[in-house]
């Protein structure tokens, strides 16, 4: 039996099922909350050989017979022309708007299509079925949809929340170690946000987690609450949901600087690296200790993660190049730098009005 989390948004609340064999009682359940509807798949290539046809299976036996598109893997993905592709296949097959997209993928296919089935049709119904493990514990959930803009990762996009969300774990078997480890990071920030009984849990059984088991299906649960939790209490992002940009910030720094080129670094190694710096920054502040930033990167090195620069292959921009990147990122307000910062594991905070120059002479020093 799968596990429900439900995300509490009032009329808009979805369940989140979490389990084995998910799948193949896609449609069932799609069915059983929108009745009658037409399908589109979206979904990429690697994604596609191994998982599409079990999910037609699946989506038959609810009556579902979809139209598929299947875009390239990879970040570069998110983008206008590819959106537009994806847009262009939901129109052809004539679906109307209470009809259903489907994403099956991980962040990016999921991302992609939620931002195509929000505008498509001034917006259509949604089904996540996230197929990486950071798509399992991070981006199927919430409703934050988009794609890239040359200017800067995740600058355009919709808010729109699916009406169901089915992780099935069974497909993380599929899914290539490094992957596996970067939506760890993802897993690993709920713990260092603020709860300190997670983090300390992951050190003990993170080999578990990676073997599967119950250990991996008690771990992404435990995700989708913590994310299920701060989505409720803020869905659009006005207050405490900025916690969930740990590590971000400068991650998304570092995808820049490398051209969002997945032979060297992908989001959540990024997110790794940044998390580590957060933690470095906020003891280099005197704000946490320094112990804690070096629990912190001792765990994220067992792991098998990135977690400092000179972790990342190929040559860096320098520090002045990074900060420009922070600078373009869309968390930044009239000019203050906006950093997710720590007291320790488990106290992250949002602090405003970080002085660049500070961030700029802790880049220098870290890089
Ligand atoms: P991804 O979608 O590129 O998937 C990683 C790789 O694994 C791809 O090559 C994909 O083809 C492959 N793959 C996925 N599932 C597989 C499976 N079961 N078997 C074999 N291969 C499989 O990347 P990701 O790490 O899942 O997601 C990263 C994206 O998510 C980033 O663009 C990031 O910005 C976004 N994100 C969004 C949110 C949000 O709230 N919307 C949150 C976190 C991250
Ligand atoms: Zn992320």
């Amino acid at each position: 039996q799968p596990v429900t989390v439900e995300v509490g948004l009032g009329d808009r609340a979805y369940d989140i099922l979490i389990g084995s064999g998910l799948l193949l009682r896609a449609g069932e359940e799609i069915s059983r909350r929108l009745p009658g509807t037409r399908a589109a798949v979206v979904t990429d290539e690697n994604v596609a050989a191994a998982h599409l046809d079990t999910l037609k299976a699946g989506l038959e036996k609810g009556g579902i017979q979809p139209t598929v598109i299947t875009m390239p893997p990879g970040e570069k993905t998110k983008s206008f022309a590819h959106l537009e592709a994806v847009v262009d296949g939901i129109l052809a097959a004539r679906l109307e708007r209470g009809d259903v997209v489907i994403a099956l993928g991980g962040g990016v296919i999921g991302d992609l299509t939620g931002f195509a089935a929000g505008i498509v049709r001034r917006g259509m119904n949604f089904v996540q079925i996230p197929t990486s493990l950071l798509a399992q514990v991070d981006s199927s959930v919430g409703g934050k949809t988009g794609i890239n803009s040359p200017r800067g990762k995740n600058l355009v996009g919709v808010f729109l929340q699916p009406k169901l969300v089915l992780a099935d774990t069974e497909v993380l078997d599929t899914l290539p170690v490094r992957e596996f480890r970067a939506g760890y990071a993802e897993l690993a920030k709920y713990g260092l946000i603020d709860r300190p009984d997670l983090f300390a849990w992951l050190e003990a059984n993170w080999e578990k987690v990676f073997a599967g088991g119950p250990e991996r299906a008690q771990a992404i649960a435990e995700a989708c609450r913590a994310k299920a939790d701060v989505v409720a209490r803020d869905e659009f992002e006005t207050g405490d949901r900025a916690l969930l940009n740990l590590g971000h910030t400068f991650g998304h720094a570092l995808e820049a600087a490398t051209q969002y080129d997945g032979a060297r670094l992908v989001h959540g190694e990024g997110v790794a690296i940044g998390m580590a710096l957060a933690h470095r920054f906020s003891s280099r502040l005197n704000l946490a200790s320094p112990d804690d930033a070096a629990r912190v990167e001792a765990h994220l090195s067992a792991v098998g993660l990135p977690w400092r620069m000179s972790d990342i292959p190929g040559d860096l921009p320098d520090a002045e190049a990074l900060l420009a990147f922070i600078t373009q990122d869309k968390k930044v307000s009239r000019g203050a730098l906006t950093f997710i910062l720590t007291r320790g594991v488990g106290q992250a905070f949002i602090a405003k009005d970080v002085p660049a120059s500070e961030v700029l002479s802790f880049l220098r020093e870290s890089h």
